[in-house]
């Protein structure tokens, strides 16, 4: 029996087992996606939940330096979607039964954007008839902020880790107060303190991050007992800091493979928690999000971005479904998700397995 084989049937996750499936290769590799597909199909089943995206806004106060709309980023213009055309995506996202919704924005504290999200938030509960289930995903806040909002509606939150490294995480951030790895991770805690659905992630394949930084990346969402997980590609941008590393950077193909099996990997580390398959991985390879369902994920966020404002939340360069209204229609997704071998869930909110054992 392969060292693999044996990882896998025993189930033994250490860092040391998870960098050798992190580096497995073709029979090995094979059997990691097996597995991940079986266990999927026993704690999951082969459904896609789906959540309306909407890009509220590209104003952002932090400047990671993989972002495309950090604050220092003078060539972009500043957009904020407005309540009107927010109540459209809101009702798109209800006419087409997606089941929930996910808001995404830059970070901003301050008083007037608690409130914009706060209002939101009843909007989405008064036309989804409070059927609608909604995740944020809008960075750091107090968690005082994070309270009122679970109070307006909210169910769910993603916040990324981006690395659970310290030393790397300092590497893709500035060190100051406003990037602080230790208030981002009080934040996560704060999360799962007032109830949410609390989800994480980190990148893959950043400039001087290690296959072991990868493992420990896995070890730190099982022990955190994450209901959600968001994660995805490095993708360059070139307005930013980190761009000048481009060298450092794994090819496309490597990035992709593993971005897949750190998929797969999660989904048999924590087996009813809900993945996304997220646009970068598109952005990457066309069939990204396929090949991400096929890997464990069970999570798809069609853009529901008003067209106009979708050029101006370039988080990376690439970014697909820019110009192109309907590149996410629901014809469209509902193609991709048969591709994959899934099926599309409809009027469900699709929550977290995990969190509604734990919970119970
Ligand atoms: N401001 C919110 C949402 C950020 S955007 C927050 O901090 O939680 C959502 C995610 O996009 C980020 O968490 C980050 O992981 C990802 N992202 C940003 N720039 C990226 C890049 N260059 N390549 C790949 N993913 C990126």
């Amino acid at each position: 029996m392969s060292t693999v084989c044996q990882i896998l049937s025993e189930e033994r996750f250490d860092k040391e087992s998870i960098v050798t499936l992190l580096m497995s290769e073709g029979n090995d590799r094979e059997l990691l996606f097996a597995k991940a597909a079986e266990v999927k199909h026993e704690y999951i089943g082969n459904k896609v939940h789906l959540r309306g995206l909407i890009e509220l806004t590209n104003h952002c106060t932090k400047n990671c330096h993989y972002c495309g709309i950090g604050a220092s980023n003078k060539k972009l213009q500043r957009f904020m979607v407005s309540l009107p055309e927010v109540e459209e995506a809101i009702q798109f996202t209800y006419a087409n039964n997606y089941g929930s919704l996910v808001i995404q924005t830059g970070e901003i504290q301050s008083e007037s954007f608690t409130q914009i999200i706060e209002d939101i938030l009843f909007a989405i509960t008064r036309i989804g008839k409070g059927k609608l289930g909604v995740t944020l995903s809008c960075g750091e806040q107090s968690i005082r902020t994070y309270r009122r909002w679970k109070a307006a509606g909210a169910h769910r939150y993603l916040l990324r880790i981006e690395s659970s490294d310290r030393n790397l995480y300092y590497k893709l951030h500035p060190n100051n107060k406003k990037h602080n790895y230790h208030i981002r991770l009080e934040a996560l805690k704060n999360l799962q303190k007032c109830g949410y659905q609390t989800g994480t992630g980190v990148m893959i394949g950043l400039p001087f991050q290690t296959i072991e930084n990868l493992a420990d990346d896995l070890l730190f969402m099982r022990n955190l007992n994450i209901d959600m997980c968001g994660m995805g590609p490095y993708i360059e941008h070139v307005d930013t800091e980190l761009y000048k590393y481009k060298d450092l950077v794994p090819t496309k193909k490597a990035r992709i493979d593993l971005s897949l099996k750190m998929i797969a990997i999660l989904r048999i580390m924590m087996k009813d928690i809900n993945i996304a398959a997220t646009t970068a991985m598109q952005t990457l390879v066309d069939g990204g999000r396929e090949m991400a369902l096929v890997a464990g994920a069970n999570i798809l966020m069609p853009n529901t971005t008003p067209g106009l404002y979708r050029e101006q939340y370039a988080l990376y360069n690439d970014k697909p479904g820019i110009n192109e209204e309907a590149e996410d229609s629901k014809q469209s997704i509902e193609k991709l998700i048969i591709r994959a071998g899934c099926v599309a869930s409809y009027g469900e909110q699709g929550n977290s397995i995990h969190y509604t054992k734990r919970i119970k």
